[in-house]
């Protein structure tokens, strides 16, 4: 049997059932765009996330764009996020002109550096060419950021704040969602992501009605309460109905799943004690295991004897944004980003998902052992 690195043919097994029942009311309605699911969908997600405003899109990238657009964030503002990261945190922020402005991570987390960012404002501020005016936080492989910290940071310098939890939806701090500290929450329903959909999707959750509402008509063609007279230049990201439907249904199941993963996750991290670093969750945190990512020196020799295996592992992310052609001219705090790179070449992430069972992943942390300590200690 091969290993899936994230198993989506499980899930819809034990789903299938619903998703036909929902997709087949769907069908039998016919309102493909802006159907009822979408509506019921915000209003089911927002009261899972503890947000009294949602507004599904297109795709995660679009959630994190909608709040730049929406605050006006444009020519001459910097905006802060990190580096070790999926490009869509940081490719939203020059479609609007606006400069990204790379911050180094913390070596536990993954997740940007409270201290690294707020020399990071101070050092724009006092270059005098960039206003600083948002942070985008990511929830790296599942795990908030510290948003207390980052929070009274943005708070402190007057940015906005959005909590980029297209890997880290689902995940909490003290109990509470990323949302509590962010001015809103984007997050992205493309398969893979702890919330997946059959397909691209997204969402922003916030407590702002009036950013909601600029969002609200930005989402289509910049509307105004007149459908022929636009009142802003906006865009069209919709979430489909069909996908909407789906998501009810996954929604549905997902507190269940986001406490297997932590289950697994649980006990890989002891299974695999010893052999490879294994994940830090921040204090008083609950990840979402969008990623189970370990690290090791030797990362591309590990990844080559578990592909003989039959193991499948990702690296995320083998090159850090700032190194990459399309955003290597921008700005880079402080001197270079020695974590990000550190990282870069050490990280590789191992199959998780909800449904990986207790032999597959002995049949994992066997063969990663078999490397690492060449099959002379047994597991288990
Ligand atoms: C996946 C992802 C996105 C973008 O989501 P899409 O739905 O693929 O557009 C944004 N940020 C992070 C951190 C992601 O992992």
């Amino acid at each position: 049997m091969t290993i899936a690195f994230i198993d989506l043919k499980a899930q819809q097994a034990r789903l299938r059932d619903r998703i036909d029942a929902a997709l087949k009311r769907v069908l039998d309605h016919g309102a493909y765009v802006m159907g009822p699911e979408v509506a019921e969908f915000e209003r089911q997600l927002g009261a899972f996330g503890g947000a009294s405003h949602v507004l599904s899109c297109a795709s995660g990238t679009d959630a994190v764009a909608l709040p730049l657009m929406a605050w006006g964030i444009g020519r001459g503002d910097a905006v802060f996020c990190p580096s070790f990261t999926f490009a869509a945190t940081a490719e939203v922020v020059p479609w609007f002109d606006a400069v990204p402005v790379f911050v180094d991570i913390l070596p536990d987390t993954y997740n940007i550096d409270p201290e690294a960012l707020e020399r990071a404002i101070l050092e724009v501020k006092a270059k005098g060419q960039l206003k600083p005016a948002a942070i985008i936080a990511v929830d790296l492989f599942g795990q908030p950021a510290d948003y207390p910290k980052i929070a009274d940071i943005a708070r402190r310098h007057g940015l906005k704040l959005i909590a980029d939890s297209a890997q880290g939806f689902g995940s909490t701090l003290d109990g509470k969602h990323p949302l509590h500290w962010a001015d809103c929450t984007a997050t992205s329903f493309f398969p893979a992501k702890p919330l997946g959909a059959y397909g691209d999707g997204g969402a922003v959750l916030t407590n702002d009605a009036e950013l909601y509402a600029v969002m609200h008509s930005l989402r289509v063609h910049g509307q105004g309460t007149d459908k022929y007279d636009n009142v802003r230049i906006g865009l069209n990201s919709r979430l489909d109905t069909m996908q909407a439907a789906i998501l009810i249904e996954k929604l549905a199941v997902f507190p269940e799943e986001i406490v297997w993963r932590n289950r697994i996750a649980d006990r890989y991290a002891r299974l695999l004690q010893g052999a490879v670093e294994t994940p830090t969750v921040i204090a008083g945190g609950i990840s979402t295991w969008a990623q189970y990512t370990v690290e090791t020196e030797d990362r591309d020799a590990l990844m080559a004897a578990l592909k003989e295996q039959g193991v499948p592992t990702a690296a995320y992310y083998p090159k850090p944004l700032h190194v990459q052609t399309a955003y290597r001219d921008f700005p880079v705090a402080g001197n270079g980003l020695p974590v990000s790179m550190d990282k870069a070449g050490k990280v590789v992430s191992l199959p998780m998902h909800a449904d990986l069972d207790e032999a597959t992943q002995d049949r994992i942390v066997e063969a990663v052992r078999a490397f690492t300590d060449g099959g002379m200690r047994r597991t288990g």
